[in-house]
């Protein structure tokens, strides 16, 4: 959650909850009937534009030219070898945590810092490229459009946030694939793409392998935490139910590109990427703030929040969302810059069209009742407006059956200011690179780790030895601070 937007978002509309149950939910994401579209390259540019604009309300570009040079540098080379080489791509590198790539029709290709994190080597990030790009030249996108996706959970954030036109539009045709994949025939034909542009590109086509075992090894990671914490998992798309290990159709089509093969092989040095990564950020970063157990921290609002134990909280670009353990109530907190003159109970019946039962919870605070619709259905939701410092927090709280009054308004008191060892808390984490020394383990790393859970899995991961492996002594490994 940032500030961004003014007074504009005060809908009682809700994202629905398949944003929180669905996302990246890897079971048969659309269809996998391929429908033959007329659009001229033209009109697929046009509809790329489009959507990159949307693209970038939803997130931020990642600030490091060093990487994003390196990014574009790999993408337009592999673009070059491609079968759509006249195309204009252009790669962009976002500011999410998530573990993601996508690729829009018309060349716009994305990947995230929170992906970019789990690669060891150039090549691993090449694949990532490639299997986009590969997209983008089977013009899957494109096809998508034609096709009704049932999946809109992404559109249903970014609708609510901006209200415009164009991005419903995104939700109903590309969201689902945005999110969680193309389905298996797409995906199986932008693996084959990438190791054939690998291949062409002078990398080793193997390495598309490599570079899914990682992701795969991180989905597995995902689904055993999601099932602990008790939520869908977030899975980055295009990845299978089996292990690339174990996948015959995947190893024959990549096995394939290997007669495309430059016969002058690149060579890279791993340790060189690695330096890049020194200081990555992990995670949120600190302008997004960042959550810590069941509080939310931001440093630059000096702000935090604490939700009830137990329950999830889904820090997004606009908004901070908590889901209690039973998926049975959510909270929903978003900023309003404008913050006039005028007490909290009059905001909010300024606000609230038909707002009722409006009472002041304490000086700065007040909430009322409203009817709309909201994840659970339509009925009744409990709203309060908070001023802190010079915003008002806008709190929404929906329910499948009562509304948890006492735990909503125990939530909106819990708002205040930072003190010195929550800006501490607050600040976020990166990725350093140390070399390994004699006894080093991951077990042992963890311990020194800010990584407030799972640390030596996530290290291990980070480090591409999961679930298991320890470093030599002299090798440069990934730790988080
Ligand atoms: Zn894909």
């Amino acid at each position: 959650m940032k500030i961004r937007y003014g007074n504009s978002f005060l809908h009682t509309l809700w994202p629905v909850l398949a944003l929180l149950l669905l996302v990246g939910c890897a079971t048969n994401p659309v269809t996998g009937k391929q429908n033959f579209v007329l659009m001229s390259e033209e009109q697929e540019i046009d509809l790329g534009k489009q959507y990159h604009t949307e693209v970038m309300k939803q997130y931020e570009v990642y600030d490091d030219p060093e990487l994003t040079a390196l990014v574009e540098r790999l993408g337009e080379e592999l673009a070059a070898n491609s079968h759509r080489s006249d195309l204009d791509f252009h790669f962009t590198v976002l500011d999410s945590p998530e573990v993601n790539a996508f690729a829009l029709p018309g060349g716009y290709v994305y990947i995230t810092r929170g992906i970019i994190a789990y690669m060891n080597n150039e090549e691993h990030l090449a694949g990532v490229l490639g299997h986009e790009i590969g997209h983008v030249t089977a013009r899957h996108s494109v096809r998508q459009h034609a096709a009704s996706t049932t999946a809109n959970v992404f559109g249903a954030i970014a609708t609510i946030a901006t209200g415009s036109q164009g991005v419903s539009q995104l939700s109903s045709t590309l969201g689902g694939a945005l999110v969680s994949g193309y389905g298996r025939s797409h995906e199986l034909e932008a693996d084959r793409l990438g190791a054939e542009y690998l291949a062409v590109t002078g990398y080793d086509p193997q390495t598309m392998l490599g570079v899914i075992g990682i992701l795969k090894d991180q989905e597995a990671f995902e689904l055993k935490r999601a099932r602990e914490e008790n939520r869908q998992p977030r899975i980055y798309h295009g990845l299978f139910s089996t292990h690339p290990d174990h996948d015959r159709r995947l190893q024959e089509v990549i096995a394939a590109a290997e007669k495309f093969k430059n016969p002058q092989a690149k060579h890279t040095n791993p340790e060189s990427f690695l330096k890049l990564l020194d200081n990555l950020t992990f995670g949120h970063s600190e302008n997004q703030g960042v959550v810590r157990g069941n509080r939310f921290y931001h440093k630059d609002l000096d702000f935090t929040i604490e939700f009830p134990q137990g329950w999830r909280i889904e820090n997004q670009p606009d908004r901070l969302l908590a889901v209690s353990a039973d998926n049975n109530a959510m909270f929903m907190v978003q900023i309003d810059n404008q913050k006039q003159s005028e007490t909290p109970s009059a905001y909010l019946r300024r606000n609230f069209n038909n707002v009722r039962q409006v009472q002041s919870i304490d000086n700065d605070s007040s909430t009322g009742l409203v009817e709309g619709s909201h994840p659970f259905g339509s009925g009744t939701i409990r709203v309060a407006a908070a001023f802190h410092h010079d915003k008002v927090y806008v709190l929404h709280a929906a329910a499948r059956y009562r509304l948890p009054d006492p735990q909503f308004i125990d939530s909106v008191k819990s708002i205040r200011s930072l003190d010195t060892r929550e800006r501490e808390l607050a600040e976020a984490l990166h990725l350093r690179l140390i070399r390994a020394r004699d006894g080093d383990t991951f077990a042992s790393l963890a311990n020194q780790s800010n990584l407030a859970s799972y640390a030596e899995e996530q290290l291990r991961l980070l480090n591409g030895m999961y679930p298991d492996g320890e470093p030599s002594p002299g090798q440069l490994v990934k730790i988080v601070e």
